[in-house]
């Protein structure tokens, strides 16, 4: 099936608000397996949409309205799609009555537009709307599926969920079911991930593999259809296999995970407790670790300790060490994370320290960072990074790479 989406809302165009109905839009149609090719934004200009619409049935079988179903006079895409189609517009029953019941009881006087709310398409399919009040429809033609949905999001993503995704699974003759898995990785850029797959991407078809990069991550999204949903599930697995052989030492997790869950669990089932000494992070490291339920089992605590002093006279650090090699050095952080351990009495200690800029610092240039991690067995390991962007892109990225040198550390 090949799917396009129209965003229709002048506000979108003048940059008020972001598309993301179309964003959802396409993921959910995704991971059901159909393929959107087009997104268009179009304002509320009832002759640009009806071009549009002259366009998209000639190149798409399911065309993807939303916005412009409201009571207000800019709110013209079903009468529109009605000129477009050749069909007239009538009322639903059902919607009419909720929206009249809602005046009734709200004690409001109810206006005309407020009734347009409730007409649809002639002989359409009606999306009952649980969480507004215009209710979005599926209209059939002889080549195309055309399903106009409400602009908010509160209202549109359970009617897309809820409703359409069950009536487009149902259309769908071959029932091609669908099973997709998500592979998470870290320390491993995109570009490098690809090159050493590339040979799988350019052959993939039953199941595709689909690349994207996120938050200083990447994942790949490896998804099968098949009649039998055992088969797409062992066509996916296969391949998973396939990808752990290539570049499996970068994968840390698998669909929802991330790497403070996965850090989380592995503390769980080792029953190892963790402190952090934060410099640069400024408490963000034990603030994600705290974020995971029944942190309280591993997070011992943290100290910020940004400057000299505080390094020094709060965690300890040899003042003679920070005068020799600077705040910013190795040896800093592998006392910072040694003491914390110390401090705390934990099994693990952080730590971390850098240069988050703007600009350098005592001749250290902005974006340098490390981190050191302390174990009971008395193994101290230190990393340095070079991280690039804003402040807080770097203290994140930092935080990340903490988290996923613990998952090694510990899984080693
Ligand atoms: P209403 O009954 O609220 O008028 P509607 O179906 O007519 O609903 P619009 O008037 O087009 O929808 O949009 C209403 C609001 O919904 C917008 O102000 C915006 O906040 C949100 N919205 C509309 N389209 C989108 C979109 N494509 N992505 C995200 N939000 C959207
Ligand atoms: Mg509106």
């Amino acid at each position: 099936m090949n799917a396009e989406i129209i965003a229709v809302g002048s506000e979108l165009l003048l940059g008020q608000i972001a598309n993301t109905n179309a964003q959802y839009i396409s993921a959910r149609l995704a991971e059901s397996g159909i393929n959107v090719y087009r997104h268009s934004v179009i304002g509320d200009n009832d002759k640009r949409l009806q071009k549009e619409l002259e366009a998209a049935e000639n190149r798409s079988d399911l065309i993807i309205l939303t916005g412009g179903l409201g009571p207000t006079k800019d709110d013209l895409t079903k009468e529109t799609a009605a000129r477009h189609l050749g069909c007239s517009l009538c009322y639903d029953e059902k919607s009419l009555n909720a929206i009249e019941q809602y005046y009734v009881q709200t004690g409001i006087s109810m206006t005309e537009n407020n009734k347009k709310q409730a007409l649809v398409l002639e002989g359409s399919h009606v999306l009952f709307n649980f969480h507004g009040m215009a209710p979005g429809m599926i209209k059939q033609t002889a080549t195309s599926t055309y399903i106009l949905l409400p602009g908010p999001p509160r209202e549109m993503k359970p009617m897309l969920t809820e409703q359409v995704l069950p009536y487009l699974n149902d259309q769908n003759e071959e029932n091609s079911l669908i099973y997709s898995k998500v592979m998470r990785f870290f320390g491993i850029g995109e570009a490098d991930l690809e090159t050493r797959i590339e040979d799988l991407l350019d052959g993939q078809t039953n199941p595709t593999i689909a690349p994207l990069a996120e938050d200083g991550e990447v994942t790949l999204r490896i998804t099968a259809n098949s009649h039998d949903i055992k088969i797409a599930e062992t066509l996916v697995h296969d391949m998973v296999k396939i990808l752990e052989d290539r570049v499996g030492e970068y994968c840390y997790g698998f669909d929802q995970d991330n790497l403070q869950q996965k850090a989380s669990r592995l503390f769980t089932e080792k029953g190892l407790t963790i402190s952090s000494a934060e410099s640069l992070t400024g408490g963000l490291f034990s603030a994600e670790a705290a974020a995971i339920p029944g942190a309280s089992s591993y997070l011992s605590g943290s100290m910020t300790v940004y400057n000299s002093e505080a390094k020094v006279n709060v965690l300890g650090v040899p003042r003679e060490m920070i005068r020799e090699f600077g705040p910013v050095s190795q040896e800093c952080a592998e006392s910072m994370a040694e003491q914390v351990r110390h401090k705390f009495g934990s099994d693990i200690g952080i730590s971390f320290t850098g240069v988050a800029g703007p600009g350098d610092f005592e001749g250290i240039p902005e974006g340098t960072v490390w981190f050191g991690v302390s174990l009971k067995n008395g193994l101290v390991s230190s990393f340095k990074l070079t991280l690039k962007g804003d402040r807080n892109f770097k203290r994140i990225r930092a935080v990340k790479h903490g988290f996923y040198a613990i998952i090694q550390l510990i899984e080693k």
